[in-house]
């Protein structure tokens, strides 16, 4: 196999396990088609393992395997090991929707796998990926003995790689693919994968519903950013006086309507809020006491980071400052450029304008199907804080 060669002193990455190798930090690229894959040397020939590599991208190459295992027997490994590790968490009679493969963080860039029940659906964000799809489809067949398996690549990040965004089935059962009701926690919700935002569900937040499950008793609720209502569901389970979700999608507040209904809850245990979080808390009468504040990833490259710091303040002063007192803001963010000590240093800004007294009570990581990588902390990404307010 034909071989990518590093600069001199540009291999501390790869030989610390972390996946990308910049465009910047290679030497030497044989004639290939975006996506082949080659073996990783350093300056001084020493072989360090395999990367699937594109010209396109600034992310040149991305490792599949540290050391001598060959790329498709590295593939096979990983995708066993992440399976494995699902296995050893999950009790498929409590919860049966999971993250099986999440990227980076069980070692196989541009690859996300998501099993509701057993729909299988899968996200493809890179071409080497991409060529890989024949091996990966007979691997997940296979071994997971999904009813469809569903491709949902609408990520607007392949047009740096050079692919379309593409979605199909690529196995099995069509109807699989448009709607498939799940466990979680024990409570089921419905799922749309063709017809929604990202792969169908927001799997990274199962703890936390379970959290706010605990938490809500007695409480009037804001779910904002609600999606299709899962913490809506599970505060309504937990006892909340009322719960309401705020969603600018009409079509995900339909779906959290349906979630209510499927889990035996009146459709008048909140209103469903068609309109724009930032606006809505800005109207007046906001009786809270839990804001729950989960929106979608304000920075999606670095450049966008102090944008989306203002984002973010914003929301979080505004529910700082309208939650009732000894009432509780759960809030996220889900962007890996927006790191853990900033984040606090945003919601540190947003409580000091509020002036309110505000206390950390936990801090939270996404769910542990969507595991962090050591080698490669851009796979930490979703962060949380649960304050209490006086
Ligand atoms: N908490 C949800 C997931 C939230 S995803 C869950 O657990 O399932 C983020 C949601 O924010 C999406 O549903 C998107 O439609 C919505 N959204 C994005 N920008 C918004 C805005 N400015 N106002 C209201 N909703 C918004």
């Amino acid at each position: 196999m034909d071989s990518a060669i590093l600069k001199p002193g540009k291999d501390k990455a790869v030989r610390n396990r972390h996946h990308w190798i910049f465009s910047g930090a290679v030497a030497r690229l044989p004639d290939i088609d975006d996506g082949d894959i080659l073996a990783v040397r350093s300056a001084d020939g020493e072989h360090l393992g395999y990367a699937y590599f594109n010209r396109r991208s600034s992310i040149a190459g991305r490792m599949i395997s540290f050391g001598k295992t060959l790329p498709e027997d590295a593939i096979r490994e990983s995708l066993g090991q992440a399976l494995a590790l699902r296995k050893a968490f999950f009790d498929p009679a409590v919860t049966n929707a999971r993250r099986l493969v999440n990227a980076e963080g069980d070692a196989l860039p541009g690859l996300v796998a998501d099993l509701y029940d057993d729909v299988l659906v899968v996200q493809i964000a890179t071409r080497g990926m991409d060529k890989l799809k024949p091996l990966l489809l007979e691997i997940l067949v296979e071994t997971v003995k999904p009813r469809t398996v569903y491709e949902k690549s609408d990520l607007p990040a392949r047009r740096e790689e050079g692919l379309e965004e593409f979605e199909g089935l690529l196995y099995g059962d069509r109807a699989g693919a448009d709607q498939v009701d799940i466990l979680e926690n024990g409570l089921p919700f419905r799922v749309r994968p063709s017809r929604s935002q990202k792969t169908g569900f927001y799997l990274d937040q199962r703890e936390m519903r379970g959290l706010v499950r605990r938490l809500a008793k007695g409480r009037r609720v804001l779910n904002a950013f609600s999606y299709t209502g899962a913490f809506t569901v599970c505060a309504l389970k937990g006892g909340a006086a009322r719960a309401d979700s705020v969603d600018s999608s009409e079509a995900a507040l339909g779906l959290a309507e349906e979630n209510l209904e499927l889990n035996g809850l009146p459709s008048s245990s909140g209103y469903f809020i068609a309109a724009d979080v930032f606006e809505f808390l800005r109207s007046p009468d906001l009786d809270y006491d839990f804001i729950i504040l989960d929106p979608p990833a304000f920075a999606k490259k670095r450049t966008d980071v102090v944008q989306a710091c203002r984002g973010y303040k914003d929301i979080n002063r505004l529910a700082v400052q309208r939650v009732r007192p000894g009432g509780l803001v759960l809030t996220f963010s889900c962007s890996h450029f927006i790191e853990a000590a900033l984040f606090r240093q945003v919601v540190f800004q947003a409580s000091l304008e509020a002036g309110r007294r505000v206390r950390i009570l936990q801090e939270h990581r996404q769910a542990a199907d969507h595991p962090v990588n050591v080698y490669h902390p851009e796979t930490a990404y979703l962060k949380g804080l649960l304050l209490y307010v006086d």
